[in-house]
């Protein structure tokens, strides 16, 4: 029986189909936090809209944020969905940042990544995901992400079940992976990509996968027999 791809074979196989993916799509570590609240439950296309509102009106700065008036942030921010808890998500953050660290992501470096993620994870509104995607993103800190996609992907391919855990997932990736911060930046990238391209939720496009795994060799097959089990039509049989 063939071995079974490593993550790290599958990293690589996945970095060889798409190339290097440049994320987070954001000019400064702080647009990247900021993008990282916003995108919660919404497409990126929402996010963009959202944050090119803050660039128009160059408020797009924790000093900005932490002054403006709630309801006017939650205003521009409205293409993002659920703007007026994000509204208070951001100010919270924002808030954070300017009373902690002087309105400086970079002065979050001082913190080592288990404390600072502590201290993130006790504002409002910020999740694993969002924290995660804070921490290595922004302040490059090696924390693998974890997210919907990334537990279709690898449920699929039989490294855990789908349902399992965001905490359990994340020590899974961090016992088979070195802690390199870059590494975990293009994985992320890679899964969020091929969930999109391929390992739909229903109906995964399986034949063209970079990454083929024996649920996608089921569902082929599956697919091939339901073909071939449909009833002839009439017309198929009147000759
Ligand atoms: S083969 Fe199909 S199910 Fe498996 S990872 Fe690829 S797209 Fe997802």
């Amino acid at each position: 029986m063939p071995k079974s791809p490593s993550l790290l074979d599958l990293h690589l196989r996945l970095s060889k189909f798409f190339g290097p993916l440049g994320w987070w799509p954001a000019e400064t570590p702080f647009e990247v936090c900021v993008g990282a609240i916003l995108t919660q439950n919404t497409s990126w296309k929402n996010v963009e809209r959202a944050v090119a509102n803050l660039k128009r009106e160059c408020v797009l700065t924790p000093h900005c944020i932490d002054v403006m008036p709630i309801e006017h942030l939650a205003e521009l921010i409205r293409p993002s969905g659920y703007f007026n808890e994000k509204a208070k998500k951001l100010k919270s953050f924002t808030a954070f940042l300017m009373n902690e660290f002087g309105g400086r992501i970079e002065a979050m470096h001082a913190l080592d990544t288990g404390a600072l993620r502590h201290r993130l994870l006790e504002l409002p509104g910020l999740g694993p995901e969002t924290v995660d995607s804070i921490l290595l993103y922004a302040l490059e800190r090696p924390v693998f992400v974890i997210d919907a996609y990334t537990k279709r992907v690898f449920g699929r391919h039989g490294f855990f079940e789908e349902k399992i855990t965001y905490a359990k997932a994340q020590e899974f990736f961090h016992a088979q992976l070195p802690a390199d911060a870059r590494l975990f930046n293009e994985y992320h990238a890679e899964i969020v990509h091929l969930a999109k391209d391929f390992c739909l939720k229903s109906k995964p496009l399986c034949g063209h996968c970079p990454i083929p795994c024996a649920f996608g060799r089921a569902t082929i097959a599956e697919t091939k027999t339901a073909k071939t089990d449909k009833p002839a039509r009439r017309s198929d049989t009147a000759a």
